[in-house]
């Protein structure tokens, strides 16, 4: 029913036909466990919800149809969606992560997975090179992501999938800031995407979702193989929340979007501001790369998400503390704006890694409200 149709209009019909039996307009929550079968092994395609639930496989499907992708597959969230690709490794095999991953992400590669003999190595992938030096000694999952957390730098992914496929990898590419209405990095020749669905795609902070999707067969076969056989599925409510979220990514994208923009610009122009991080800012290092990567939607969007350095931790913390508006919390995403303090909140498990962040960094997730008003309530913060 979607095919040809574009982002959009996929986000509200894809998977999502009127119910069959009942003609119901929005896709249901088939709250079930189980489904009763007409004969031994005769079903309706339904036998048990870790297997496989009508609410989830709608979301699925229009998760794949957003991402331009033959197959989307769901978690109940998205360090589940990583740890599930993780096991498509087997010891001596080597994972390449970024250098400013997410902290989950590391804390997964190199906490738990090595144990079970998986290599590690972090690198500066906004450095080819490097990479290159990196990949040439080993390789099998090339794991990038763009914008990175906190500090908004941009990785060139056609670069990175040159770089991986050389080297006999695959490349994942975290997808969470940008989403696939911004970004689409199967169209730039990564193998996997990946999504904490409880940022953007969800968009409401009411979820914990995560999931991957690719158009390679042989992976998806093995995905799908393993999200059944772990079992880290989301529960049909869920699965029914993020396809409701989905329905309106569009334009909550465009409308974060231009107000991240408009703070990122009032920020620049503060003298107590050091360093604003925003891939929209001309001045940027990955402006230029920004602007060709981020413009699945036609035009260059830059993200919701912005950082700045201040003079001092001290004062980093007073505006964090300060604000109204801009709810001090983890997370990202929602409609709602945060505000935070990386080195001491999201960030405060990789302390003393290649991955600490400097203590005078502010993160914010601008959210949908009038930028105006969001302005105003930095500018108390400031005061
Ligand atoms: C939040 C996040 C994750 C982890 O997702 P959960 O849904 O919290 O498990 C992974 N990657 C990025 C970039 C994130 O922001």
């Amino acid at each position: 029913m979607s095919d040809g149709m574009r982002f959009e209009t996929r986000a509200i019909h894809a998977g999502q036909e009127p119910d069959p039996t009942t003609g119901a307009a929005v896709v249901p929550i088939h709250q079930t466990s189980t489904f009763v079968q007409e004969a031994v092994a005769r079903h309706k395609g339904y036998e048990y919800s870790r297997t496989d639930n009508p609410t989830r496989r709608a979301v699925e499907t229009c998760l794949a149809a957003l991402e331009g992708a033959p197959h989307a597959i769901s978690f109940a969230s998205g360090m589940a969606a990583i740890a599930t690709l993780a096991l498509t490794l087997k010891p001596g095999d080597r994972v390449i992560l970024p250098d400013d991953v997410y902290g989950g992400t590391y804390r997964l590669f190199s906490q738990v997975t090595e144990g079970l003999g998986i290599g590690l190595e972090t690198v500066d992938m906004t450095d080819l090179e490097q990479v290159t030096a990196v990949t040439a000694e080993g390789a099998d999952l090339v794991f990038a992501e763009t914008p990175t957390n906190p500090l908004l730098k941009i990785l060139d992914l056609r670069a990175l999938a040159e770089a991986a496929h050389v080297a006999d990898a695959l490349l994942a590419v975290d997808n969470t800031f940008a989403t696939p209405f911004i970004q689409r990095p199967l169209e730039l020749a990564a193998d996997v995407v990946v999504y904490s669905g409880t940022k953007y795609l969800g968009g409401h902070s009411d979820l914990v979702v995560g999931s991957l999707a690719t158009a390679n067969e042989e992976l998806a076969g093995r995905l799908r193989w393993l999200q059944n056989s772990v079992g880290a599925v989301p529960g049909p409510f869920d699965a029914w929340l993020l396809l409701r979220g989905l329905k309106t990514l569009a334009v909550r994208m465009k409308s974060h979007c231009s107000g991240a923009m408009m703070i990122a610009r009032w920020l620049d122009e503060q003298d107590s501001v050091e360093i604003v991080h925003y891939p929209g800012l001309p001045g940027w290092p990955g402006h230029e790369l920004a602007t060709v990567q981020m413009a699945a939607s036609g035009e260059p969007l830059y993200g919701g998400m912005v950082s700045f350095s201040t003079s001092s931790e001290e004062r980093a913390l007073a505006i964090c503390e300060r604000t109204r508006l801009f709810f001090l919390a983890e997370s990202l995403g929602g409609v709602e704006s945060l505000i935070e303090h990386p080195a001491r909140m999201t960030h405060a498990s990789v302390a003393g890694s290649p991955l600490a962040v400097p203590a005078s960094l502010v993160r914010l997730s601008v959210g949908i409200e009038h930028p105006d008003d969001l302005i105003a309530d930095l500018e108390r913060a400031f005061a």
